[in-house]
């Protein structure tokens, strides 16, 4: 999700720029929960991308990205970078390519966990260096939608959930590529709305008081696929410790939904959801 220098339980700092973010961003949102059926079908296979910056941030829909399989909907992922920047918190100290390697199995298996048939893709851009190859990343990308043409993309928003510079800047890049090469396509950005409490609590600092949720917050209901995100979560050993993964767990499991902002395009609207 981010590297660990900046992660988890260390990232105060990030966790005040979140807030300040959602703070900034104003009025309560108050959309329902999509529920929905796991077992709805749709007429044809939809597809769904989903375009992150390393193996481990697509933890952030992973619910939704289980919800979509099930859903009958054909899943892409893509990550910028492999992650091979940082450490390896495995005890097996993997470093740059061998950890990049690693980190794209880890990716696979955490996809193949929540039911996406295929494996992820990788751009192969540094970790470190998307918000510096922006233009590059926004280029390789339109390449991409262009053959995908995707119903719906999950990405970053202007805050990277974390505030990492590689996720502010991998959305910024597919924001920009959908409005070029897919505008029918919905483009949605992973936030912390409600989940912000149980998140800072992960990163053992408070929220401050009279943070607000996002406006026109959609809150998407994955009760039904908690083994499938607590599973994919096993998956990245080398980010995080078992300690790190057990707050993790809680985390997940205390909030069944997850939550997002429409960015634009295709038959989207505000605080209106048209994923799976
Ligand atoms: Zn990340």
């Amino acid at each position: 999700m981010q590297k660990p220098k900046r992660t988890g339980i260390n990232g105060a700092v990030k966790l005040i720029r979140i807030v300040s973010v959602l703070a900034m961003l104003g009025v309560a949102g108050g959309a329902g929960v999509y529920a929905g059926s796991a077992n709805e079908t749709s007429k044809a296979a939809k597809v769904l991308l989903a375009v992150f910056a390393h193996p481990d941030d697509e933890t952030v829909c992973a619910g939704v990205l289980a919800r979509a399989v099930a859903n009958g909907w054909e899943v892409r992922v893509i990550f910028a970078t492999a992650g091979d920047a940082g450490a390896d918190v495995s005890g097996r100290n993997l470093k740059g390519a061998a950890l990049g390697k690693e980190r794209e199995r880890e990716g696979a298996s955490a996809l193949a966990a929540l039911g996406v048939k295929r494996p992820p893709s990788f751009l192969g851009f540094g970790d470190g260096t998307v918000a510096r190859s922006r233009t590059q990343v926004k280029e390789r990308l339109i390449k991409e939608l262009g053959g995908l043409k995707p119903d719906v993309i999950l990405t970053f928003g202007p805050d990277g959930f974390t505030g990492h510079a590689d996720h502010i800047a991998v959305g910024k890049a597919t924001d920009d590529a959908a409005k070029e090469a897919a505008p029918a396509s919905a483009v949605y950005h992973a936030v912390l709305g409600r989940q912000l409490e149980g998140w800072a609590a992960v990163a053992g600092v408070a929220v401050p008081k009279g943070t607000k949720l996002p406006e026109n917050l959609v809150t998407v209901d994955v009760k039904q696929f908690e083994a499938e995100r607590l599973g994919s979560l096993d998956c990245h050993k080398t980010q995080w410790t078992p300690e790190v993964q057990a707050r993790l767990r809680d985390f997940r499991r205390a909030y069944s939904f997850e939550e997002f902002v429409w960015s634009g395009g295709g038959l989207g609207a505000p605080g209106k959801w048209v994923g799976p």
